[in-house]
């Protein structure tokens, strides 16, 4: 009478359909995209190798922007400065406007 043999046995649901909470075995969120995953026994932050590929990818390119550009000499005061863009030829506003006014003639040199 125990023994239930006309009902099936309950189906086994994945733990993530049961709003598995991360404390719990081994459910860790994706460093990319905030999903959760069951984390494997490698150390993998990312749900799929896509996240883990657009992350470092982001990662990457922002490291690559944030080089900073060479040292170079003002073409007014010869000083050296770090531009700020790479077009900037001149360490300051000032000595732009100093190098624009000469070539203007309206500095007597
Ligand atoms: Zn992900
Ligand atoms: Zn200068």
């Amino acid at each position: 009478m125990s023994e239930g043999s006309g009902t099936p046995p309950p189906a086994r649901v994945a733990p993530y359909r049961l709003g598995y909470r991360y404390s719990r075995g081994g459910m860790v969120p994706c460093a990319a995209c905030g999903q959760p995953f069951p984390q494997r026994r490698q150390r993998g932050q990312y749900c799929s190798d896509h996240c883990r590929n657009a992350a470092w990818q982001q990662r990457h390119e922002s490291g690559t922007n944030r080089v900073r550009l060479a040292e170079r000499r003002c073409a007014h005061c010869r000083r050296p400065f770090t531009p700020q863009r790479s077009t900037a030829r001149y360490c300051s506003p000032r000595c732009r406007v100093m190098a624009w006014r000469i070539r203007q003639g309206a500095v007597g040199q």
